[in-house]
């Protein structure tokens, strides 16, 4: 097979969901299908088992448990499917959002029963951004939820992306009977009485009528609401699809495993393959050429705290990895000889001896690499454009434990910082020391590496959630600040604001209504 036969075969994508909607069951399924799992409950076991909070911490057991379920490999169809994952809970951190960058494609899992949630809705604000598919499917039909419509107008209202249904229940919970497949033209049953798990629909869009279904007024609502989709709802449109401006929805129940090998087989059709990606100078770098490169989405720390090691996460965006090669580090210049790399079978970490375009490697690092750096070979010499940094909500105040280590204090805040674990604020007269991210366990990662990593213990003192908007230097006046917001400089002394809530920023603009506020770097 050629490079680009290798690099066709790519689906690399992410699943979005709110915590508990069914991410980890569907992903267990999916990895079934794809024969990379021999039971389901191998990815559960990193959810439930040995992965409470403090276990993050716990090295040995952290090691080979999250590394391999960060990047999940396996086979279907023909494909090379690379499922990315996109922790929730408190593992949520600039991490989950910045993974985003790193696929082609989206699958965003919602719970029948609950519609569209808060992070659901966060998640997609950032691959809505980058306009890349997105295929949903509504989770837990075995279990009855709302009003399939009612879900569906959902996704318009607040996410505000058309859809179009690819199937549709035919009743929910105790009465649900199956699938009705507009797309592959069939009924798929649910718990079929024969073994006839499809069955065919005529040019009616209807089965025989011998059929037990056909007697089921369940059935017969589900032909209502086909008929009153087919003219008033939106049809399939492939470019609309891949343009991330229509989204196909799959209903189904990922426990009972129904409805998930329908969508996985049409999600791999429409999926699109590896993208080109944009380098600084604007300018586009296509999968398929010849000379590799990629950049580095995460650096996963503390794989031996002995050794200061890391993974740093790779996507690659063109040509062809092999184990041993030379590539420059754009950043610095530095040639770089890629041994010590690791590929992601879903089991265990393997050495990859080739990986493709589309494909994730996880590269050794002793503090080499930067999350947004470029590797490159050959001719390719720009830079990809730097990751989105995305807005904090909660924040610490920190300060070194031990007055006397204020060198390795801040030595380990600069390079934690830079490397993109949390974001550093300063109190714009005090100067006093704040970090900003969006998940919690950022900060217990940031506070375990600078003790292990730097020596360094520090005092975090929760200051809650705050929304920040950045001011235009040029209309700050430090009386504006009050005690309903906190006047801070980020890391290249842009001055900024973060207000108690949203009440508090309200305010704010009614007293000040000619200051502009900048929602700078969010997206
Ligand atoms: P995650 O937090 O999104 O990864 O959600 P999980 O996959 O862990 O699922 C959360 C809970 O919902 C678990 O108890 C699952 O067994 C359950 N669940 C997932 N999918 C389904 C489904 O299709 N039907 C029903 N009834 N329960 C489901």
């Amino acid at each position: 097979m050629t490079i680009e036969e290798e690099i066709k075969k790519r689906r690399t994508f992410a699943i979005i969901s709110h915590p508990d909607a069914g991410k980890t069951t569907i992903t267990e399924q999916l990895l079934k299908f794809g024969g990379a799992i021999r039971e389901a409950g191998t990815v559960k076991a990193r959810k439930t088992g040995n992965f409470a909070k403090s276990d993050w911490m716990d090295i040995e057991k952290e090691r080979g448990i999250s590394v391999t379920s960060s990047v999940m490999q396996f086979d279907y169809a023909g494909k090379r499917v690379n499922i990315l994952d996109t922790p929730g809970h408190e593992d949520f951190s600039e991490d989950t959002y910045r993974t985003l960058m790193a696929v082609d494609a989206a699958v965003m899992v919602i719970d029948s029963a609950k519609g569209i949630e808060a992070q659901t809705k966060k998640l997609f604000q950032v691959v809505k951004h980058r306009n890349i598919p997105v295929f949903t499917f509504i989770n837990k039909l075995d279990r009855g939820g709302r009003e399939p419509l009612d879900l569906l107008s959902e996704l318009e209202d607040i996410l505000g992306i058309q859809s179009v249904p690819m199937n549709w229940p035919i009743g929910m919970g105790k009465n649900f009977q199956g699938l009705y497949d507009f797309y592959n033209r069939r009924i798929e049953v649910y718990q079929p009485e024969d073994d006839e798990r499809f069955v065919a629909l005529d040019e009616k869009g209807e089965i025989p009528a011998e059929h037990t279904l056909t007697q089921n007024p369940f059935y017969a609502q589900a032909l209502e609401d086909a008929e009153l989709l087919q003219d008033a709802g939106n049809e399939f449109d492939e470019e609309a699809v891949i343009a991330g401006k229509l989204t196909p929805v799959f209903f189904g129940s990922a426990l009972t495993s129904f409805g998930v090998q329908t969508f996985l087989e049409t999600f791999l059709e429409y999926a699109p393959e590896p993208h080109a990606h944009k380098t600084v100078e604007d300018t586009e770098v296509e999968p398929f050429n010849p000379d590799f490169s990629g950049f580095i989405f995460k650096i996963q720390a503390n794989m031996d705290p002995r050794h200061r090691d890391r993974i740093a996460f790779l996507r690659i965006v063109s040509g062809e990895f092999e184990r041993g090669m030379d590539a420059t580090l754009l950043r610095t210049g530095k040639k770089i000889k890629l041994s010590n790399v690791t590929q992601f079978m879903a089991e265990a970490r393997e050495n990859v001896e080739n990986a493709v375009a589309g494909d994730i490697i996880g590269v050794y690092d002793t503090g080499t690499y930067q999350v947004g750096d470029t590797l490159a070979t050959g001719k390719l010499k720009t830079a990809f454009e730097p990751l989105p940094t995305f807005t904090p909500e909660l924040f610490m105040r920190v300060q070194a434990k031990n007055v006397m280590k204020q060198k390795s204090f801040h030595k380990g805040i600069e390079q934690l910082v830079q490397e993109g674990a949390v974001q550093l604020y300063r109190t714009y007269t005090t100067g006093d020391l704040m970090l900003g991210a969006v998940g919690q366990l950022q900060f217990e990662v940031f506070k375990d590496r600078m003790e292990r990593e730097y020596n360094a213990e520090i005092v975090m003192t929760p200051m809650g959630n705050k929304t920040v908007r950045w001011i235009n230097p040029d209309q700050l006046d430090e009386k504006m600040s009050s005690s309903r917001n906190i006047l801070a400089r980020d890391r290249f002394e842009h001055p900024l604001f973060l207000f108690e809530n949203e009440f508090a920023l309200r305010w704010f603009k009614d007293k000040y209504p000619d200051v502009e506020l900048m929602e700078q770097f969010s997206v």
